[in-house]
Formats: C-alpha cells, sequence, structure tokens
C-alpha cells in the first residue's frame, strides 16, 4: 500500500513550490509559470495535487485569473472529439 501515491502524471513532490523556490514569483505576467499549475484544459489544479500552500494558492487562482482576463492564458480549450 506504500507505493500508491508516487504515480502523479503532473507534480508529485507534496510541497509548495513557491515557498521552496523564492524565485517563482505568482504573476499574470507569467503565464509559462502559471500554466503549470492547470489543466490542459485550463482549469486551476486543486491544491491536492500541486501540493501548494493555501496562501500561495489562492494568490496563484487570483493571478490565473487576471492572466485570463488579460488574454494571456485560455479559459478553457476546445475539446477536439
Ligand atoms: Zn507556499
Amino acid at each position: 500500500m506504500e507505493d500508491i501515491k508516487i504515480r502523479r502524471p503532473y507534480i508529485r513532490k507534496k510541497f509548495c513550490r513557491f515557498c521552496a523556490d523564492k524565485s517563482l514569483v505568482i504573476d499574470y505576467k507569467r503565464p509559462d509559470i502559471l500554466r503549470q499549475f492547470t489543466t490542459e484544459r485550463g482549469k486551476i489544479m486543486p491544491r491536492r495535487i500541486t501540493g501548494t500552500c493555501a496562501k500561495h494558492q489562492r494568490k496563484l487562482a487570483n493571478q490565473i485569473k487576471i492572466a485570463r482576463i488579460m488574454a494571456l492564458m485560455p479559459f478553457t480549450t476546445a475539446v477536439i472529439k
């Protein structure tokens, strides 16, 4: 039962990447960083998957929403059937 938690397609480390790396800024002008915290469909990934702390997740969600309004990030992407 130990190795169930290992398989995570995205970020498997369970710590806040913004707390660990101070150079990583949460800014709507950096969609390249924000994109790592959204799914390929443009959805914001939940904290339980990314491991981001509450404080940074709040800021992240806010900045992603700003980035969307500024057309730097998609609200959603078209589904190709
Ligand atoms: Zn944090």
